[in-house]
């Protein structure tokens, strides 16, 4: 029987503050078991890029990523954030490694494609490196991944990290029997953003269409759920959108996806 495996992917929320950043260092340090730490970038980057004097750009609501901001952005995300992930989770027992997609070549994307927009240094995952992940993990030690890639030829990539935390699972799902966590500030899909208990329990990929249809799932709920059928059509066993305590099993109500 293969072993299980959980990849977690935090919220930025979570990373705003040092009595966040504790709180959901001890629950994913408690969880039993292989996993893997994602994590967003939070307000930082924006706040660290405007203290330069670097203006965000937005089209359509979304960042494009320059040159400036991908130099911020690896700064913060690869740099303070990762770092103070990891030194939070070796204070509590749990030996992790901070990592970027291009660290030992564990992710290779593109950058994206100009159509209509030109959003900048961001990348497509293309592949994950699993014989280099299995190494890591293989030696005991707990991967906490920032979302940065790169595409092999030098350039590092900004990538959603929502979407690295779903091609990571559906790589590992030959090896391991693999479930997927996304934590957030909200108790799961909510059928009312206005109503933070409307949650909806069990969503399927047809209740999903049709609460899109309708505009109640917006923002970053979207990537989050194209994300997450991915991963389960991509062989992902079990995928759940919650609080942080799905990580210690005592989420009571969440989200549970299925095709
Ligand atoms: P994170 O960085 O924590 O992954 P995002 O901001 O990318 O968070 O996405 C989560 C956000 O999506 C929520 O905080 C909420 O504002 C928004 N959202 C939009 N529609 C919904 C919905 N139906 N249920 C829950 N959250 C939703």
């Amino acid at each position: 029987m293969k072993e299980r495996i959980t990849v977690v992917k935090i919220g930025g929320a979570f990373l705003e503050n040092e009595s966040e950043l504790e709180t959901i260092s001890r629950k994913f340090a408690s969880m039993q078991g292989k996993r893997i730490l994602v994590h967003g970038g939070g307000k930082r980057a924006s706040q660290i890029s405007q203290a330069l004097g670097i203006e965000p750009k937005l089209i359509g609501g979304r960042r494009i990523t320059d040159r400036k901001t991908l130099e911020v952005v690896t700064m913060v995300y690869g740099g303070w954030a990762n770092k103070n992930l990891v030194g939070r989770l070796q204070s509590l027992g749990c030996n992790a490694i901070g990592l970027s997609g291009a660290d030992a070549d564990l992710i290779r994307a593109v950058r994206r494609p100009v159509k209509e927009v030109d959003y900048g240094y961001v990348g497509d995952v293309e592949s994950v490196n699993v014989a280099s992940l299995q190494l890591l993990l293989r030696a005991g030690l707990t991967p906490v991944f920032c979302a940065l890639t790169h595409n092999g030829k030098g350039q590092l990539l900004n990538t959603n990290a929502d979407t690295v935390a779903a091609e990571i699972a559906k790589a590992l799902g030959g090896e391991y029997r693999t479930s997927l966590y996304y934590c957030f500030d909200k108790k799961g899909v909510l059928r009312d953003l206005n109503d933070p208990n409307s949650v909806i329990a069990h969503l399927d990929q047809a209740t999903f269409r049709d609460l899109e249809g309708k505009g109640i799932i917006a923002e970053g709920m979207m990537p989050k759920l194209h994300n997450s059928f991915g991963a389960l059509e991509g062989g992902v066993e079990e995928v759940c959108i919650g609080p942080p305590e799905l990580m210690t099993g005592n989420a009571g109500i969440f989200t549970k996806l299925s095709l």
